[in-house]
């Protein structure tokens, strides 16, 4: 069945109406899913069968039938080695039926379909006895319902209610432990993507508002790879401290809870932010361990597992204090049934006994709904503001009327303290509006820049007080955008607004070039290989699923990654590949771009990198991905701001000498998408 979806098209800005299929959302589901960099995670798998064999012993040895219940069996993994070490049954359950549907056919190919009983439910409805789901309750809990949060999908009120109905009293857990660990940390690189930063212009000073300030920011988590963050963007204020532990063999609750855990201060600073991360122990004695502590902790970083579908924790503190070394200091986690917070207690200024948890961290100032955390780092890259202010600078004069089009952009606050005349804003939504109000408030520039809630084509000549507009401004950067192409929505506004510009007026940026590089990923690659076996299990039925929805859409698509996370050796030189400019309208026609690139350096090439670069004028140019040279190894420097594209080649290339990367590129002026396709051939 067919049904239509009104949507915004992130590109052309149009309402379209989507035909989509009933199982468009379960192929996009599965298509994007982390079932690959599960299966591929072999140090979690080979963890969780040791801690399944010794569970599966410990009830053998106690003369019991080992029943057991697997919540969130995906493709029966789990419950395909509760059965080879010996479970005399298994009620495997699956709340998202595509994955219940593929589990049922692995586990027939395997040859386990008499021992496993797929129910395709959510845990909480399933239902015991006679006539229920499970003939019985189990002995033996098995999990895998955790997140980079370790709760964010839901395993406590999971568990709490398998304890309560599913599972027999004295049962054993795989994992039997969850143990949450932090550090309170100073760091500018991080503290960046939380709060707005004073920004230096023209020798002023734009501050931020003193509201946003005060806020305790986004409730969100911000989960990254933080192996990528170097030790050297942060300094350890404390220890790693011990935060709390879950006994999932025992009756869990999912209320509101908070632990304190005391320290001494190692060093002074800013308290800023909290690093976390979690790890498991996969049986009562703590043999079996599971970590998911970031690279840098281990004496060999290369020995670090890598894994997508669990990263660390980054969590900002509601505002940053002074600690001095030596301080006495209390740090705290509170958590409710689906996510966890931190604030900091310092017992010798104030009385710790007394003192309440912190409350769940609430955007007050609407900055934080506004702008994401990467989006705040863009804000505060002080060389990206210096470009923009040296561009905005050099075309400016002293009587022009400037209109800003990009979401919650401070570029019309720059023009008016380098000093045009008139400035307005074009902003999406009351929100932006209200937030870039408050900034021109706290600088004492109220009306400075007239903020206008009015959609491009609907702008007229009278709501800009009847003149005309000399310099058209933008980052470009909507908060609509996934991919780095969906910023040519600027090129569209500019199209609408093509009547109300003077006939030699500045577009700025004046033009935007896709670029692309052909790379070989250290590990990202793992998300979209098939699996085949995992563990000695054939669960190629799931690949073919995967396939299947990625066949289902009529052409391969890229996908949004943040690629500083992701490192990756360029093996082509990087490209322009199609320039937009801006200084003309969108044209009727598509603009279409071959070529091809001869692979540099040895390598197993994995698809493709792609990136905007936007050039503000002729000799000012700002980069969306790369943002350095390549290395002579090819290693690649990718802007934190934004997320690069990614499109995965269907199978792999191993370079050999001679071979090339030819591309096509098209993109649709009425739909906005850039069609692209991409092979690998020897030359
Ligand atoms: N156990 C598998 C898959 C883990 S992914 C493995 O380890 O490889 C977690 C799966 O649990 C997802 O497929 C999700 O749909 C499912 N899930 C999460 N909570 C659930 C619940 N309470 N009941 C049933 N399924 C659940």
């Amino acid at each position: 069945m067919k049904t239509f979806c009104g949507r915004a098209n992130p590109t052309t800005g149009a309402l379209d109406s989507v035909e989509e299929s009933e199982e468009y959302d379960y192929h996009q589901e599965i298509a994007r899913s982390c079932f690959a960099d599960m299966l591929h995670d072999h140090d979690r798998n080979k963890k969780y069968y040791r801690g399944i064999r010794a569970a599966v012993a410990r009830v053998k040895a106690r003369g019991e039938r080992v029943i057991i219940l697997d919540i969130g069996t995906g493709t029966g993994l789990l419950s395909m080695m509760a059965v080879t070490a010996g479970a005399d049954f298994c009620y495997a359950v699956e709340v998202f039926k595509p994955m219940a549907e593929a589990a049922q056919r692995i586990v027939e190919k395997n040859g386990f379909s008499e021992k496993i009983k797929i129910i395709n439910k959510h845990s909480t409805d399933v239902t015991v006895g006679p006539d229920g789901d499970m003939q019985m309750k189990a002995n033996v809990l098995i999990t895998e319902l955790f997140d980079t949060e370790l709760i964010g999908e839901g395993a406590l009120p999971s568990y709490e209610h398998a304890h309560h109905n599913l599972v027999q009293e004295a049962c054993e857990a795989v994992p039997h432990r969850a143990t949450v660990y932090a550090q309170l940390v100073e760091s500018e690189l991080l503290w960046s993507w939380a709060q707005l930063q004073p920004v230096e212009v023209e020798g002023a000073r734009l501050v931020p508002p003193p509201a946003m300030g005060l806020c305790a920011g986004a409730h969100s988590v911000c989960d990254i790879q933080l192996s990528q963050v170097s030790p050297r963007s942060f300094t350890p204020l404390g220890p790693l401290c011990t935060m709390f532990s879950v006994d999932f063999s025992k009756p869990v609750s999912s209320a509101f809870q908070s632990h304190t855990s005391q320290f001494v201060a190692r060093s002074g600073g800013r308290a800023q932010v909290v690093l976390s991360w979690w790890d498991l122990d996969m049986d009562p004695s703590g043999s079996v361990v599971c970590t998911m502590a970031p690279s840098w902790t281990y004496p060999q970083p290369k020995m670090a597992p890598w894994r997508d579908h669990w990263m660390q924790s980054v969590y900002f503190l509601p505002s940053e204090s002074r600690v001095t070394e030596g301080e006495e200091l209390g740090l705290t986690v509170c958590h409710d049934d689906y996510s966890l917070w931190y604030g900091l207690q310092s017992p010798s200024r104030r009385d710790s006994q007394t003192e309440a948890p912190p409350p769940r961290p609430c955007c007050t100032c609407q900055a934080h709904l506004v702008w994401t955390r990467p989006r705040f780092g863009e804000l505060n890259d002080g060389r990206r503001t210096e470009s923009y202010v040296s561009a905005l600078r050099s075309v400016l004069m002293g009587d022009s009327v400037c209109l800003g089009v990009s979401d919650g952009s401070l570029l019309p606050v720059f023009a008016r303290m380098i000093g045009a005349k008139k400035v307005y804003a074009l902003e999406n939504s009351r929100m932006c509006k209200q937030v870039i109000q408050q900034v021109l408030e706290a600088n004492s520039m109220e009306g400075g820049v007239e903020l206008l809630e009015i959609r491009p084509e609907q702008l007229t000549s009278k709501d800009l007080g009847g003149e005309q507009i000399s310099v058209l401004m933008g980052e470009p950067c909507f908060s609509s955008s996934l991919l780095p192409w969906h910023s040519l929505f600027f090129w569209y506004c500019r199209t609408a607004l093509a009547g109300l510009l003077r006939p030699n007026a500045t577009i700025l940026p004046r033009s935007a070039t896709l670029h692309m590089v052909a790379v070989e990923f250290q590990d990202l690659w793992r998300i979209r290989a098939p699996c085949g076996t995992c563990e000695g299990f054939n669960v190629s039925p799931m690949d073919e699923m995967v396939q299947k929805s990625l066949d289902f859409r009529e052409s391969r698509e890229a996908e949004p990654h943040p690629l500083w996370e992701y490192p990756c050796r360029a093996l082509t030189r990087s490209t322009g590949v199609m320039t937009f400019d801006f200084t003309q309208r969108v044209p009727q026609q598509p603009i279409s771009s071959q070529g091809s690139l001869p692979l540099i350096r040895k390598g197993r090439c994995h698809g493709v990198a792609l990136w905007m670069e936007y050039h503000l004028t002729a000799d000012i140019t700002v980069s969306a991905g790369l943002i350095g040279p390549v290395s002579e190894q090819g290693e690649c420097e990718w802007s934190r701001h934004r997320k690069q594209g990614v499109y995965f080649l269907r199978s792999p290339w191993d370079s050999s000498d001679g071979a090339a990367v030819s591309y096509s590129f098209t993109f649709e002026p009425s739909t906005g998408d850039i069609k692209m396709d991409f092979s690998v051939e020897p030359q």
